[in-house]
């Protein structure tokens, strides 16, 4: 296991549209130890979701998974995404990047998606999801196409230092 150098806002690979992974690829020990060590760098820096682009491999390919005051999502390997929105519902929550730490921002998103991807063993894999899960899902795979959270915000008025985030904004408490 290694934990993995994380690109920050600024770094090109991050702004660049990453390429879909061929089934056949996703099995070789390179992508299996890339999905690995992409688990432990998200653990590590107290993330609950990494993209490729973010340990600079332009690859569409993302981990994911929380269990905390936040909200919960069971750990997923999601590669090449196909996502659609369900119902026209949308709602504006916090977020904040691995790539542009310690800033949050408020960010309107799709409630309810659907989602058509392969998992690690190159099996397809569909399923819906809704709300915080759906959240991170649509800001992951943002990522992939070289989007930033701050992309989607409405306004900036939100942006805010995680230290003020926890003072004033947070429903944790810390
Ligand atoms: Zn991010």
């Amino acid at each position: 296991m290694s934990i993995l150098k994380v690109a920050r806002m600024g770094h090109p690979v991050l702004r660049e549209c990453a390429r879909p992974l061929e089934v056949d690829e996703i099995s070789t020990p390179r992508i299996q130890r890339l999905i690995d060590d992409m688990f432990d760098t998200m653990h590590d820096s107290q993330g609950i979701g990494l993209a490729g682009p973010q340990v600079h491999e332009s690859i569409r390919l993302f981990v994911a998974g929380v269990d905390d005051d936040e909200g919960t999502m069971p750990p997923v390997v999601i590669i090449n995404p196909e996502i659609t929105q369900v119902g026209s519902a949308t709602e504006e929550d916090w977020e904040g990047c691995l790539s542009i730490p310690d800033i949050r921002g408020q960010v309107p998103r799709a409630a309810d998606i659907r989602v058509q991807a392969l998992d690690r063993y190159g099996k397809q894999l569909s399923m819906t999801a809704n709300g915080y899960p759906a959240r991170v899902i649509q800001h992951e795979t943002d990522h992939l196409d070289g989007v930033l959270f701050f992309d989607r915000m409405k306004s900036f008025r939100s942006l805010t230092f995680l230290e003020e985030y926890s003072r004033y904004w947070s429903s944790r408490d810390e």
